[in-house]
């Protein structure tokens, strides 16, 4: 189990996230939507230890990270995937796969994105860079769950992707939390994020003003919420 309780946080220019408590149980899918500039990623930064808090703790299975850097979180099994591809577009699909891996465990590296992502294994000895972006954004997820991870923390990988391809990538990820990977999904596709999240948080101007299921929030509401206020 992943928590974040009580946090705020923000940067120079001013407090962004005001109290905000959010849990993603094992095995579950949390979509964390909400409008432009509530503070989103910044939320995701402060759970991947990126951004210090103000005041507030990060709990993995109840333990108290607070201030823990990043790679030790990362150690911990708290994965965060950052908006962008961050792959090596030179490379080959299995050189940046080697690249990724936990020293000497390529070969597993290589099963678990393959396994994965089955188009990755297709791809294994194509140029990175040439690939769709749509398989750029899967060799970039993969890395993510290389290492067992304990939570993976996913900043918006539908952006700047065709819709047929977010929903391929949308399928895979609800797969991987049926297969019992945490995940905190950020998301601007409402619908979508609905559909596979078992637990939804919206934030709104830095504080959460939902916090249930799915099924106890329709599209449409949240949309409207994104222009005024829940
Ligand atoms: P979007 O959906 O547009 O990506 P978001 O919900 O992810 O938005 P954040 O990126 O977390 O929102 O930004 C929240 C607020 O914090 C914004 O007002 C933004 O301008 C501000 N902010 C973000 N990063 C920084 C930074 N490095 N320094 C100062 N202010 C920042």
């Amino acid at each position: 189990m992943f928590e974040l309780r009580n946090i705020t946080a923000g940067y120079d220019t001013g407090t962004v996230l005001r109290d905000v408590s959010l849990t993603v149980p094992d095995n579950a899918t949390v979509a964390l939507l909400g409008p432009n500039g509530a503070g989103k990623t910044t939320l995701l930064r402060v759970a991947s230890g990126l951004l210090k808090p103000y005041s507030g703790q990060i709990l993995v299975d109840g333990v108290d990270v607070t201030g823990a850097a990043p790679h030790q979180l990362a150690r911990k099994g708290v994965i965060h995937v950052p908006e962008g591809r961050g792959i090596f577009p030179s490379l080959t699909v299995a050189d940046n796969v080697l690249l990724q891996s936990p020293p000497g465990r390529y070969r597993q590296g290589l099963a678990i994105a393959t396994s994965t992502f089955p188009r990755l294994g297709e791809r294994a000895r194509q140029i990175a860079g040439t690939m769709s972006g749509g398989e750029q954004q899967m060799l970039a997820l993969s890395h993510a769950y290389v290492g067992n991870p304990h939570v993976v923390l996913l900043d918006e990988v539908s952006m700047g992707l065709a819709p047929k391809i977010v929903e391929e990538i949308f399928e895979y990820l609800t797969d991987l939390g049926r297969r019992g990977v945490a995940q905190l999904l950020v998301e601007q596709y409402v619908g979508q994020a609905l559909r596979m999240a078992d637990f939804v948080y919206i934030l709104d101007r830095g504080r959460i003003s939902f916090a249930g299921e799915p099924g106890e929030i329709s599209e449409e509401t949240i949309m409207n919420s994104y222009l005024g206020s829940l």
